[in-house]
């Protein structure tokens, strides 16, 4: 009946970059020729420099899950006693990719919407200080939490772990001090805040985690990080690479550069701020309230209306494609996703939908109070600043 535009707005895939997507029309080029390894050469670079590290940084084709089993893969042996940190849907996955390969875990579990803290593995370690690693979620994409990757990295550091972080949300969401913090693994995906299409692994690789793999046992062929590293001083990946995605994401880091790293970060930080007022304003609870990351907001839905039908609702009646609660948490929250290429824009349109669904499904509104509430966030950062300064003179 009216035109609805489809809008992809979920915490991965995220909205494309349209430069990147137009990047993606060069991909008739082969691999093994001069052309590409400058492309190749120009995408790790702007990996190191927008992952802000002196680290290597490898990429891999295939979703940030790739990345998460190659690091398990090259850097461990079976029956090796390691900790994992859990507190949603990601966490879950190192339990299982852990169990999977031979580890043998030791699990600190928080229920979603919460996180673990610095004490929490500082107990842990002094239970068993023989833990080989420690694996975490930077963000946990499935509940809009954030963990204290510094104080635990504090915690690690004392320790001979290995910290291996799932940062395919944290990165671009949340500041990394990689070299500093002394992070050992890094994990990103090309569908989250790097705004090119899924399809896309990358790690920073630490000298200590380098060193790891010279002992490891566990099997490896396609994901072998050493092998790719010695390829990747010559402009090349060992295998075929995903052309397309890489012409994609040299244009993405390209943006990316160009906005700042650190104002990537803020952008997040801030959309995700006004989302937490807009729902708050509106009377709805924040599943992840007490450690809200800048990724993605997970919302509750209102006692007694499925979250589905909200997320359904924003297909149907907008276009708008949202993301519902994963696993145990489907039916119970929307999330609100901020990390990439996403602006107020994007904010506006999402909390205005909103407000006329839960209306729809007899949630009583006062239209416009979570809409003023995004207003207020956007004039108290950008606004008051801009009204600050100096007049122009004309
Ligand atoms: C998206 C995501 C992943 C990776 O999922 P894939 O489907 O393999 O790309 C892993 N961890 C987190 C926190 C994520 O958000």
């Amino acid at each position: 009946m009216y035109i609805k535009k489809q809008r992809l707005l979920t915490p991965g895939p995220t909205p494309l970059l349209p430069q990147a997507l137009h990047a993606m029309m060069g991909s008739d080029m082969h691999h093994r020729t001069e052309d590409f390894r400058k492309v190749y050469k120009s995408v790790l670079n702007g990996l190191k420099e927008t992952m802000q590290t002196q680290n290597d940084v490898i990429v891999l084709v295939g979703s940030g899950s790739a990345a998460m089993e190659a690091a398990i893969q090259n850097c461990f042996s079976v029956g090796e006693e390691v900790l994992v940190c859990t507190a949603g849907k990601f966490g879950e996955r190192w339990t299982a990719l852990t169990k999977g390969f031979g580890l043998k875990p030791t699990v600190i579990e928080q229920p979603y919407g919460g996180a673990v803290t610095p004490a929490q593995v500082a107990a842990a370690f002094e239970a068993n200080p023989n833990f080989r690693a420690v694996f975490i979620q930077a963000s946990e994409t499935s509940t809009g939490a954030a963990h204290d990757i510094e104080g635990i990295a504090k915690v690690i550091r004392n320790y001979d772990a290995l910290f291996v972080i799932d940062a395919i949300t944290g990165l671009g969401t949340m500041p990394l001090k990689i070299d500093e913090w002394g992070l050992d693994i890094v994990i990103g995906g090309s569908q989250k805040a790097f705004m090119i299409p899924p399809g896309l692994a990358f790690l920073s690789i630490s000298d200590r985690a380098w060193k790891r793999m010279e002992t490891s046992n566990i099997a490896r062929f396609y994901f072998d990080l050493r092998r790719e590293r010695k390829n990747a001083v010559n402009g090349e990946s060992a295998w075929t690479p995903a052309v397309s995605l890489l012409l994609a994401m040299d244009a993405a880091l390209k943006y990316i550069r160009d906005l700042g790293m650190d104002n990537l970060i803020k952008n997040a930080q801030l959309l995700a701020r006004a989302t937490r007022a807009a729902a708050t304003a509106l009377g709805l609870e924040l599943l992840s309230g007490n450690n809200p990351g800048g990724s993605v907001t997970a919302i509750c839905a209102p006692p007694g209306m499925d979250s589905s039908l909200i997320v359904k609702d924003f297909r149907n009646r907008f276009g708008s494609i949202i993301a519902n609660g994963q696993g145990s948490m489907k039916g119970q929250i929307f999330r609100i996703a901020h990390l990439g290429y996403f602006d107020f824009g994007d904010l506006f349109a999402m909390v205005a939908e909103l407000e006329i669904i839960l209306a729809a499904n007899g949630y009583p509104v006062q239209f416009g109070t979570g809409v003023a509430a995004v207003q207020n966030v956007y004039a108290e950062a950008a606004l008051a600043k801009e009204l600050a300064k100096e007049p122009v003179a004309v």
